[in-house]
């Protein structure tokens, strides 16, 4: 009884054609759906985020001598100006030099050397004070 009865009445492929829920609601779209699906209303966005974050200024750049580097205030790439100006290690010299006999105006020689002065670093294009070099 070996027979190879076949019976393929057995649905392999269920075909679903109830899968249009789009096709009922197009003659009726716009009178009856909420207004915000038909017609977006023009939202104001003005969001606008400006991140400005100043130019970080490595300290250990400025010495002495002018420096390239980009200025905090203008954002431009200059090359700083130096001022010598007298600073703790102008005084302490003087006072130094005057102690050990220096009194007849050598004690005021370190404030004439800028070796011995500090430095200050000056934006050439709008003057900003960039940095001060401190000699101590
Ligand atoms: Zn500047």
């Amino acid at each position: 009884m070996a027979c190879e009865k076949r019976d393929d009445t057995t649905p392999i492929a269920l075909v679903e054609a109830n899968s249009a829920p789009y096709a009922l609601n197009e003659n009726s779209c716009c009178p009856s759906a909420p207004p915000y699906s038909c017609q977006t209303p023009p939202t104001p966005v003005e969001t606008v985020c400006v991140v400005s974050q100043p130019p970080v200024i490595v300290t250990g750049l400025f010495m002495d001598k002018p420096t390239a580097t980009i200025c905090p205030s203008c954002r431009q790439p200059i090359t700083t100006e130096t001022v010598h100006k007298p600073g703790k290690l102008t005084f302490l010299l003087c006072s130094a030099m005057c102690c050990f006999g220096c009194n007849f105006g050598c004690c005021f020689v370190p404030f004439f050397m800028k070796r011995f002065k500090d430095v200050e670093h000056y934006c050439p294009s709008c003057r900003f004070h960039i940095y001060r070099y401190n000699r101590l």
